[in-house]
């Protein structure tokens, strides 16, 4: 079964305010076994509302509106999905007097306009809402559904948990969604895609989407299934020869982060690290320590931006530095083994580079990369040249870091 969801209001699209309603609903359908199939934002347009729910009811079982559901003139979901069902609006006494009443409560006087929230769709189900004063409206047909719910989160939240959920319950077939998430390092995602494609294409089910942020690219596996051991069968059977294809390139089958999985690989060594940056600035020291429980294995970190600096707390010779310049292989390499020698830990990685926008000259080029690991068994250091703005060029470079440290750890 599928659903769409509109949310309803013009402050939505004017930059300052996002619907994040959808996204609560979306996750709600989903654990019920319904795919979201379309959502979008509309206006206080009458029109355009009542067009785009004529649309999605059309293509849809189950609609669910969220907002313009007040008192006043711009509030025209009740209208607009009146008139996109062709039903009448019907006046109800008692939502007024109950509307009335609650004013009294707070020792208020109901405002007249407040009288448009007593208009109920021919046929709809009332849902009463105890937190403010819009109530929402159930309106069905020949088993599909069409719901207005309040805009505010607090209200809408409430409303559709208590009063939504157990209907749909009744009209859903029972279906058990089961999601794999897959994490990978080292590898662009039109690499991944190529490599994993011929596993998932022949699947519709389960749904796979591949997700790429910051150097770090996830593959979603989605199966649903009558039971769950029948999606978790279905996940088994499409992840096993992806996992296969990836290698060691895949770090995490669970949704850890890279930080996390270097943290437990540390931890379960009884080993420490400890890091030398220059291009990030402390941004691998952060990422290490945003995992619980990192005090385990991180011992600390020098941020050496300067060569002064490199030379006095990481005892970088400087007559190397004046070589082979401080964006280079041998620095990146001295750098490591500085950390390792000054702190005692058992690795110690290192990161110098060129993040830009301005260039290091001919030999650095901006976006270039040198990262450094050193243990008991000697140094490694790897390179690249990463062609992205200066945040990214950051990102990406605590990525490779980090999962140069992986590696090393998953081989020794
Ligand atoms: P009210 O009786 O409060 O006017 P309403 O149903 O008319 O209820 P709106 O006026 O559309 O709701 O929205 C009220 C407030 O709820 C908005 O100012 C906004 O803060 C919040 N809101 C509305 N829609 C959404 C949404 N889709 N996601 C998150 N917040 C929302
Ligand atoms: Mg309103």
């Amino acid at each position: 079964m599928d659903a769409e969801i509109i949310a309803v209001g013009s402050e939505m699209l004017s930059g300052g305010r996002v619907d994040t309603n959808s996204l609560f609903l979306t996750g709600e359908l989903n654990n019920l076994g319904v795919e979201v199939v379309t959502k979008c934002v509309i206006g206080d347009d009458r029109e355009r509302l009542a067009d785009a729910v004529h649309r999605a009811f059309a293509r849809s079982a189950i609609v669910i509106l969220s907002g313009g559901l007040g008192p006043t003139e711009d509030d025209i979901t009740r209208e607009a999905v009146a008139q996109a069902l062709d039903r009448r609006l019907v006046y109800r006494a008692e939502i007024a007097e109950a509307l009335a009443r609650r004013f009294a409560q707070a020792r208020r006087q109901m405002a007249e306009v407040n009288k448009r929230q007593a208009f109920l769709i021919e046929g709809a189900a009332l849902l009463p809402n105890d937190r403010g004063t819009a109530p929402g409206q159930w309106v069905e047909e020949s088993g599909r559904v069409v719901m207005l719910l309040p805009g505010p989160p607090y209200e809408l939240k409430a409303m559709f948990e208590r009063q939504c959920l157990p209907r749909l319950a009744r009209m859903v077939p029972h279906q058990a969604i089961r999601t794999l998430f897959l994490r990978v390092a080292g590898m662009a995602e039109s690499d991944l895609d190529q490599l994993v494609a011929p596993v998932y294409k022949k699947y519709e089910n389960p749904v796979t989407t591949i997700l790429a942020a910051n150097s770090d690219i996830q593959i979603h596996l989605r199966a649903r299934c009558a039971t769950e051991a029948q999606a978790d069968a279905l996940l088994a059977e499409v992840a096993g020869p992806m996992e296969l294809l990836l290698g060691d390139r895949l770090y995490s089958r669970n949704g850890d982060p890279l930080e996390v999985v270097v943290g437990d690989l540390l931890r379960k060594q009884r080993a420490t690290v400890s890091v030398a940056e220059s291009c990030t600035g402390g941004m691998l020291g952060e990422r290490f320590t945003a995992a619980a429980g990192s005090s385990d294995y991180f011992l600390g970190g020098f941020i050496t931006y300067t060569n002064a600096m490199k030379v006095e707390l990481l005892g970088v010779p400087p007559e190397m530095l004046a070589e082979f310049g401080a964006v280079s292989r041998e620095i990146a390499e001295a750098m490591a083994l500085g950390a390792r020698r000054r702190t005692g830990s058992t690795y110690a990685l290192a990161v110098t580079g060129v993040a830009g926008p301005d260039s290091g000259g001919e030999s650095a080029p901006v976006g270039t990369a040198y990262v450094a690991i050193a243990d008991a068994s000697g140094t490694q250091v790897v390179h690249r040249r990463f062609l992205s703005d200066r945040t990214r060029v950051r990102v990406f470079t605590t990525q490779m870091a980090l999962d140069l440290l992986r590696r090393r750890i998953k081989v020794g």
